[in-house]
């Protein structure tokens, strides 16, 4: 009776084991390269893709790009050689990753192959970049999509992010601004085109009002040129926001970019 007794408690150890390996995997995947590692792996990703990751320590001070000649004093004071000559609306832009062949791949598959839990490895890379910045906002916005492109997606890459940030960092999230012209992708265009094609594209909702006075975090995938969230930021300046700063998970080192 004993024995049998037992065998029973063993195996039965070995179905709770079983279960919670099920519920609980030892190895799970690479959130980028899908590649089998530790659970305990930071942002869930494997060594080789997370050395490829190259974090932003020192970005610029108003466009959040990497400062990429040291030697340029004026990178400190007036931007960097992206925007020392340009001025936006937003008050800071802060971004945490270079964008590159490895780190595009958390948004691709974010945005097209609906990964959307990798917006909880997102939202702790945010919180850590949060930590290290002087910034103090009230609420958590984000960019907008089309009511078509939403539609065919299925959800809105920004929003996502925004939703699990909120949670992470206990800021509430407010949904203020629709965008009300489906804009054609923003790459293919020049310079002068892409401004064009922006205007008017954005509107604010009664929410708005919430905001009057208030400083709000702005939340986007990537950060190209910055006409995107700096056609926000200015219409939210204008409705009486105080401070707009805007936070993207990753940044192009340059202005030649693939996407937006
Ligand atoms: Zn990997
Ligand atoms: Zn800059």
């Amino acid at each position: 009776m004993k024995i049998c007794n037992d065998n029973f408690i063993k195996s039965f150890k070995n179905l709770i084991n079983k279960c919670l390996d099920f519920i609980y995997p030892e190895n799970i995947n690479c959130i980028i390269c899908d590649k089998s590692i530790k659970k305990t792996n930071t942002y869930s990703v494997c060594k080789s893709c997370f050395n490829e990751m190259n974090f932003i320590l020192n970005g610029c001070i108003k466009c959040g790009k990497p400062i990429i000649h040291h030697s340029l004093e004026k990178e400190f004071i007036e931007g960097c050689s992206y925007c020392f000559d340009k001025s936006f609306y937003f008050d800071k832009s802060i971004s945490c990753i270079e964008y590159n062949d490895i780190t595009k791949k958390i948004i691709l598959g974010l945005k097209y192959n609906q990964k959307t839990f990798m917006t909880k490895y997102i939202a702790q890379i945010m919180k850590e970049k949060l930590d290290l910045e002087n910034v103090k906002f009230d609420y958590i916005l984000f960019v907008p999509l089309h009511r078509k492109r939403l539609n065919k997606r299925g959800f809105n890459q920004a929003q996502k992010i925004a939703l699990s940030l909120s949670k992470v960092i206990n800021i509430p999230i407010l949904d203020c601004i629709s965008r009300e012209k489906n804009t054609r992708m923003l790459y293919k265009l020049s310079k002068q085109e892409r401004k064009k094609e922006l205007k008017n594209v954005f509107a604010v909702n009664e929410n708005i009002k919430l905001i009057n006075n208030k400083n709000v975090l702005l939340i986007d995938d990537i950060f190209t040129t910055g006409l995107t969230t700096n056609e926000i930021s200015k219409i939210l300046k204008l409705s009486g926001v105080n401070k707009v700063f805007v936070m993207t998970l990753l940044t192009r080192a340059n202005d030649n970019y693939v996407m937006e």
